[in-house]
């Protein structure tokens, strides 16, 4: 496990453990050399739906997506099948996450990147940035939760794409540039909303430790009952001691996951309950997969707006129903 963490850390484009530093040099450079040569649109392989966005918006028509984990399924946990293997191998040019939160699909990342460059969207957030988290010596992978983070991502996608079709080079950087103002906008959105909820009841209670980026960007203590993967267990005694919070402070909802089991969430609604504190869902909340593919809750951007809408309003602050645009689905 330890070498899978420092070969996710130090990005695949740079197998060094695999390769002696000059080999990898060479490789890395001879990749990157040659441009796209073949038929448009150029084929991209994306692990999960947030990563395939940001190629979506900076390719525009000049690529073809695929998003190999799609909506509702839980990265952490996932494990390629067959045809996913097939449409990496297919690929000419590959992105996903990083920092571990695609685990089982580190061995087939790693073969794949010999062939085709492939990027972790995350490669260029500092030390400084990332979430350490000490139970399980990792950096927490949920960045998308900050849309200022995320917007790095962008930048990581724009300039692979220049590198790889330099003839599109002046698309992809205004395309990277226009979808980073939406972003911009968005990331102001949920600052002015969250800030909104009253400072008592200003805590996210989810299913899994999904949203500390989300709190530390937009001042809300957040706890999940499960840690920051989802194959960890919850016990007994994580339930009680959240229970336990939300009794004495009130806290009028809790969220469930859209890829993640209820279960935990609905142990808490009655831990509250039994000690006299009513404590409702809040909503369903995207943590690592986005809405069904052709709505507005299946973009980044209405992944966010949903999920800061949707707390704020449980929560006691003001946002508008339908959103920062008034594109979300009544919920
Ligand atoms: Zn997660």
């Amino acid at each position: 496990m330890k070498s899978l963490t420092i070969l996710a850390q130090r990005q695949l484009r740079w197998p060094s453990i695999v390769l002696g530093a000059t080999a990898v040099l060479l490789l890395t450079m001879s990749v990157q050399a040659a441009s796209f040569k073949g038929d448009y649109p150029i084929r991209v392989g994306a692990t999960v739906g947030m990563v395939a966005d940001i190629v979506r918006e900076v390719a525009g028509d000049h690529a073809a997506v695929t998003n190999i984990i799609g909506s509702g399924v839980d990265p952490h946990v996932y494990s390629p099948t067959r045809s996913d293997v097939a449409v990496l191998l297919r690929s000419d040019i590959i992105f996903y996450s990083g920092l571990l939160l695609e685990g089982q699909m580190t061995d087939i990342l790693v073969k794949v990147s010999r062939k085709r460059p492939v990027y972790a969207v995350t490669e260029r957030l500092q030390q400084e940035y990332l979430i350490h988290d000490n139970t399980t010596d990792h950096h927490d992978p949920h960045v998308w939760m900050d849309v200022s983070g995320w917007i790095k991502a962008v930048a990581v996608v724009a300039d692979a794409m220049v590198a790889f079709d330099p003839v599109h080079a002046d698309a992809y950087r205004q395309n990277a540039a226009a979808y980073q103002v939406r972003l911009h906008r968005l990331d102001d959105y949920a600052k002015k909303v969250i800030a909104s909820i009253p400072d008592n009841q200003r805590v996210l209670v989810t299913a899994h430790d999904a949203f500390n980026y989300l709190g530390r960007a937009y001042g809300i203590e957040v706890m999940g009952i499960q840690g920051l993967s989802t194959e960890s267990e919850a016990g007994l005694k994580d339930i009680n001691r959240l229970v336990s919070l939300l009794v004495d402070r009130r806290i009028p909802a809790v969220f469930v996951e859209t890829s993640v089991s209820d279960k935990n969430v609905k142990a808490l609604i009655e831990g509250a309950a039994a000690r006299g504190h009513q404590v409702v869902i809040g909503g369903e909340l995207f943590s690592d997969a986005m809405g069904a593919a052709g709505t507005y809750e299946g973009t980044y951007e209405g992944m966010i707006d949903h999920n800061v809408t949707v707390v704020t309003r449980a929560l006691g602050g003001n946002a508008p129903a339908t959103g920062m645009q008034g594109k979300l689905a009544a919920h």
